[in-house]
């Protein structure tokens, strides 16, 4: 038989104990064991020391309660090597039969799945249910009385360490990072790690707000520095936001957006900074919130509309392509910025929508145009998450029968960096198709150039920051060059964007620069009307010197 089995009488007495209820509990010969009391038996196993005097005590209380049928089954603990479930029946007679097994394989696997349910695999931080879980308990034993603290972590340009070093390198950096924060922490807090490089903090028990706020503050310095991982030194910085109410005010999901709103302060003011919440960052929130509504909205029923930049042969002379940028004026604020409202479009998972507006708006108001001039349409780095941008791009062409050598569309580098493969496939497709490839803000992204190569592009949009100065900033000028001379080699064609002045333009035409110049300098975005009758004049213009050359040759 597998299992332990005792036949007790009346009085709890031994009749029967078999042979594996024997080794089970380490007792010895069987036959001693007839005619003693269930009680002797413990006593019996901590005198050998397999029991403790307490836990002698706690084990006879659950068989009392088991064989009282006030439970049906007891797990009980005899060691961490050894743990028994009994199960008892009574006997016609009025005794009792106690059965049990050991179950130690089955309660170390079921610790090893709770383990793995509640723990982060990675760094063996608490992940975030079980994270709510220790909040809820820790609130419960402070019965919520006093101050309590919630803060969230981020480690500063993380992403940055994974791109260059590789996953690997970044995952050792967040395991050094999760030792120190175990140690720093100690039980002072309860730390997790929610997702990627974000780490979360619980501090309780607290009455006076400037001591908890300098616990905290104190937690934050000594998480940044040095960190060696793979045989690499970082200097790792943490932007920080927190949060600190009342304990009976505390509800997680409410403390985590609010210390969210003051991490984001952080990383706008200052990186690796530490920022308190404020009651108008609540504000800005909701505010977004709205605003996000609203765009919602105005996607829906038609109110983005379409604004055309032009890019020019580098003399002026001739418009090349036109730049399609989103246009959207809210009701009550007046025109809201493309880069606010694209971000926001991403954040809630709307912007695929608004390329397809642009895309097919853009294809109908080129056909308008002269034939020479293609119409360029940015695209999202979420547009390129999948192959879906394919046949959306297809339809809309042979839907309004652009040529698609007029169609360009712009990439940025952070498109390009995500899953470089995947994004590679799908830029190669749609040139397949005959469109034409231009990356976008170029410069402004890390490890730019070692990406130049290997990506299918036509055009190099290199962006207004390199611009800006080049007549004060020789070393940013030299920059320009530099870039401009490279993507010579690659054979792409060179736009440079934000011009604005007459000086700008000379000294990058003295030293031919440009392929293409987009800027004040010759033209702001426009409506599509005003791009037909741009160009118009300019046709215009170029046509009498034409006419004068043709008749001298
Ligand atoms: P971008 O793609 O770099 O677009 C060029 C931006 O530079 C435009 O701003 C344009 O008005 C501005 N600009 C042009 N010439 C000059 C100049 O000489 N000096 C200065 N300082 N600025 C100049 P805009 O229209 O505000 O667009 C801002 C950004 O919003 C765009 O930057 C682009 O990243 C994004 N965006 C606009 N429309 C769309 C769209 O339809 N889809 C996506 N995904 N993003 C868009
Ligand atoms: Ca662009
Ligand atoms: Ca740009």
């Amino acid at each position: 038989m597998p299992h332990g089995l005792f036949m007790l009488d009346a009085d709890n007495r031994i009749l029967v104990a078999n042979r594996r209820a024997c080794e089970l509990l380490n007792l010895g010969d069987r036959e001693r064991l007839k005619d003693c009391h269930l009680d002797a038996v413990l006593r019996y196993g901590v005198r050998h020391t397999f029991l403790e005097q307490d836990q002698a005590k706690q084990v006879l209380k659950q068989l009392d309660q088991l064989m009282q049928g006030m439970q049906s089954r007891a797990l009980i603990p005899f060691s961490d090597d050894l743990f028994l479930e009994f199960s008892a029946s009574r006997r016609a007679s009025g005794g009792i039969v106690l059965i049990f097994e050991d179950v130690t394989a089955r309660v170390r696997a079921e610790k090893k799945i709770l383990q793995m349910v509640r723990f982060d695999t990675l760094t063996g931080l608490p992940n975030r249910d079980y994270f709510g879980e220790l909040v809820s308990n820790a609130l419960v034993d402070q019965n919520r009385t006093g101050l309590t603290g919630f803060m969230v972590l981020d480690v500063a340009e993380f992403k940055h360490v994974n791109d260059t070093r590789g996953h690997v390198v970044g995952d050792r950096l967040l395991c050094a990072i999760s030792e120190r924060l175990k140690k720093v922490t100690g039980d002072k807090a309860i730390a997790a790690r929610l997702m990627g490089d974000e780490f979360v903090l619980f501090f309780s028990s607290e009455s006076n707000r400037r001591v908890l706020e300098e616990r905290m503050r104190a937690v934050h310095a000594q998480m940044r520095g040095i960190y060696l991982a793979s045989g690499f030194t970082f200097n790792i910085s943490m932007s920080a936001g927190y949060v600190i109410v009342d304990s009976t005010d505390f509800r997680l999901e409410d403390m985590q957006i609010k210390a969210d709103l003051a991490l984001f302060e952080s990383k706008s003011r200052e990186r690796g900074s530490c920022t308190a919440f404020e009651a108008e960052m609540d504000a800005n929130y909701l505010d977004r919130q709205k605003l996000k509504t609203d765009l919602r909205e105005a996607i829906e029923t038609g109110g983005l509309s379409v604004a055309y930049q032009p890019m020019f042969l580098a003399d002026g002379s001739r418009i090349e392509c036109c730049e399609a940028l989103a246009r959207w004026t809210h009701r009550e604020r007046g025109p809201v910025p493309p880069d606010v409202f694209i971000q926001l479009a991403e954040e809630i998972g709307v912007v695929s929508n608004i390329t397809k507006f642009m895309l097919r708006q853009a294809c109908i108001d080129c056909l308008k145009w002269p034939k020479h001039i293609a119409v360029s349409v940015n695209l999202s780095v979420l547009d390129l998450r999948n192959g879906e941008i394919i046949p959306i791009v297809t339809d809309i062409l042979s839907e309004t029968g652009l040529e698609p050598c007029r169609l360009h569309l712009e990439v940025t580098e952070s498109c390009l960096m995500e899953e470089a493969a995947k994004v590679q496939t799908i830029l190669q497709e749609l040139r397949a198709r005959g469109i034409t490839i231009a990356i976008d803000d170029f410069g402004t992204g890390y490890s730019s150039l070692s990406y130049l190569d290997a990506l299918p592009l036509d055009i190099i949009k290199i962006d207004r920051s390199f611009v800006r100065n080049i007549r004060e900033d020789a070393r940013r000028f030299k920059l320009l060059r530099g870039m401009v001379n490279l993507s010579r080699e690659l054979g792409l064609k060179i736009v440079i964007e934000g011009v604005e002045t007459n000086d700008q333009l000379a000294l990058i035409n003295q030293y031919k620069c440009a392929d293409l110049i987009q800027g004040y300098v010759f033209a702001a975005p426009m409506p599509s009307l005003a791009i037909e009758s741009l160009s118009d004049t300019l046709l215009k213009k170029l046509s009498v010197p034409k006419r004068r050359n043709r008749r001298t040759a």
